[in-house]
C-alpha cells in the first residue's frame, strides 16, 4: 500500500479533543487506502516546559541529560495518539525513536538522522496494522543515548521517514494553512503561498521562519520529497496549503519570497582585540569547540595593532560564548580588553530567488529600513538573501515596513 507521513505540531495535539481532531484526519486518509506513518510533536508549550526545568535545574546542563529530559514530551502524545486511534477501531501502535530504531550523531540537543531502518515498521504494517505513530523530535545515538533533533526536530523527523519509506507525500499539519510571505502573526498583510521553492524555503527557516525546520527542507530537497505544509484546523481539500518543490515547478516568482525574522540574536563584540595572522581562528574555534552557532561575523579596522570583533549567536548560546572567550583569554590563546553582549537586537531578512537576476533589492531594503529611522548594525548578504541586525524594538516595523517596500500583499 502507499504510503503516506502526517506530521501534527504541538498544537494540533495541545488537547485531547484536538488529538481526536487529528485521528480522525489520519482515519480518512486509511480510509482512501493509505498506510501511515504519523509524527507527533509534544503538546504545545511542554518542550518549553521541560527546557525550562532543564535550564533552572542545571545552567550548563550535561546536553545527554536535556535530551533524556525534553525528548519526553513526544512520548507522551505517541501513546495518546495511538490510543484514540485505536478508539476509532484503527489498527495503531506507538514508537519511540529507540525503538524504530531512527539513528542520530551523538551531537546531544542538535543530533542529524544518520539511518531509520524501515523493516520493524514495516514489518507490522504487514502484519496488518494501518499507522505506525513516531515520536517525533527524537532518536538514539551510536552510545545508546537519547538524542533530539533541535527545536522544532519533528519536522526533520517527518521528512525523514517519508524518504525512508518512500511516502507518497509528507504533510506538515500546523496551526497556519500555510507558508506565507511573512509571519502572519507579525502582519496582518502576510499572504499565503501556494508553492515556494526549497531553496527560498530553506532560507527562510534558517532565517527564523520557524513553520518548518530548516534540516527537514534540506532533506526533502535532497531526497525529492513531496512537501506540504497546512493546517490541521480547518477542513482540507488535496491541494491546500503550500507545496515546496523545485524552483522549475514555479512559473512565476517574484524578486523577493518573503521577509523572514529572528528574535533569538545576540549581538557580541570582543573589544579591543589584538590582531594579528590567525586571530579569527583563535577566537572562533574555541566558539565552535563550545558549541556556539556563530552567524555574522564583521572585523573592524585595525588600529595600533588591536581591532573589534563583532559576531552573532543565539541568545541561549550567549553564556557558553562568554566562558570560551573567558578561557582563550586565561590560557593565552587570545587577548582582549572587553566582550559586550547586546542581548536587545533581532535578525531581519529578505529572501528570494529572484534576486540572483535583479540588482537593487539591497538598496530598496536599507531605503525602506532608513525612511522608518531603523539603524542598521550588523549587514550579511548572500546570493537569496540579504539579512540585518537591528534594535529588537524595531522589529515588528521593519518586516512590515519591508513587506510593504517589496509589495509582498500581492504576492500569491
Ligand atoms: P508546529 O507546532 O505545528 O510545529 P510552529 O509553531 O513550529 O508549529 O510553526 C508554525 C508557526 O510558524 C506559525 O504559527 C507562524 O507564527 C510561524 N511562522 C513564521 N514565519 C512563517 C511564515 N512565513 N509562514 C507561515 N508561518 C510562519
Ligand atoms: N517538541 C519539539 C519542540 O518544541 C519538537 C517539535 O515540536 O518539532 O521543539
Ligand atoms: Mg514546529
Amino acid at each position: 500500500m502507499p504510503v503516506l507521513v502526517m506530521k501534527f505540531g504541538g498544537t494540533s495535539v495541545a488537547t485531547l479533543d484536538r488529538i481526536k481532531r487529528a485521528a480522525k484526519r489520519v482515519g480518512v486518509e486509511v480510509a482512501k487506502g493509505y498506510d501511515v506513518i504519523v509524527i507527533v510533536s509534544a503538546m504545545s508549550g511542554k518542550t518549553n516546559e521541560l527546557v525550562g526545568w532543564v535550564n533552572e535545574t542545571s545552567p550548563l546542563f550535561d546536553a545527554r541529560e536535556y535530551d533524556a529530559v525534553v525528548s519526553s514530551g513526544e512520548n507522551v502524545t505517541a501513546g495518546l495518539m495511538s490510543l484514540t486511534l485505536q478508539e476509532m477501531d484503527v489498527p495503531a501502535r506507538s514508537w519511540q525513536g529507540w525503538q524504530v530504531p531512527l539513528k542520530t550523531t551523538s551531537a546531544h540537543a542538535s543530533a542529524r538522522i544518520e539511518e531509520i531502518p524501515t523493516d520493524n515498521i514495516n514489518a507490522k504494517f504487514a502484519e496488518g496494522m494501518r499507522v505506525a505513530v513516531v515520536a517525533g523530535f527524537q532518536g538514539i545515538s551510536p552510545e545508546g543515548r537519547i538524542t533530539t533533533l533541535g527545536r522544532g526536530g519533528s519536522d526533520t523527523t517527518a521528512v525523514a521517514f517519508a524518504a525512508a519509506f518512500d511516502a507518497e507525500r509528507c504533510d506538515i499539519y500546523t496551526d497556519v494553512d500555510g507558508v506565507y510571505t511573512t509571519d502572519p502573526r507579525i502582519s496582518s498583510k502576510a499572504r499565503k503561498l501556494d508553492k515556494i521553492a526549497f531553496e527560498e524555503m530553506l532560507e527562510l527557516a534558517s532565517l527564523g521562519a520557524k513553520v518548518l525546520q530548516t534540516r527537514s527542507v534540506e532533506l526533502a530537497m535532497r531526497y525529492k520529497v513531496k512537501l506540504r505544509v497546512l493546517s490541521s484546523f480547518e477542513e482540507q481539500s488535496d491541494d491546500a496549503g503550500t507545496l515546496v518543490c523545485d524552483e522549475e515547478e514555479i512559473m512565476e516568482s517574484n524578486v523577493v519570497a518573503g521577509v523572514a525574522y529572528s528574535r533569538d540574536e545576540a549581538k557580541m563584540t570582543l573589544l579591543s582585540v589584538a590582531d594579528r595572522p590567525g586571530i579569527a581562528a583563535a577566537i572562533f574555534g574555541p566558539l565552535s569547540e563550545a558549541g556556539v552557532n556563530v552567524d555574522m561575523i564583521v572585523q573592524n579596522i585595525s588600529e595600533d595593532g588591536r581591532t573589534d570583533m563583532t559576531f552573532s549567536c543565539p541568545t541561549d548560546q550567549v553564556k557558553r560564548a562568554e566562558k570560551a572567550m573567558e578561557d582563550a583569554q586565561a590560557s593565552g590563546e587570545i587577548n582582549y580588553q572587553q566582550l559586550v553582549a547586546d542581548t536587545d537586537v533581532a535578525k531581519v531578512s529578505v529572501v528570494g530567488i529572484g534576486m540572483r537576476s535583479h540588482a537593487g533589492v539591497a538598496a530598496k531594503m536599507f531605503d525602506a529600513l532608513s525612511s522608518e529611522g531603523i539603524n542598521i548594525k550588523v549587514i550579511t548578504t548572500s546570493e537569496i538573501k540579504i539579512s540585518v541586525l537591528i534594535d529588537r524594538k524595531y522589529m515588528e516595523l521593519a518586516v512590515q515596513a519591508l513587506h510593504d517596500a517589496f509589495e509582498l500583499e500581492k504576492a500569491a
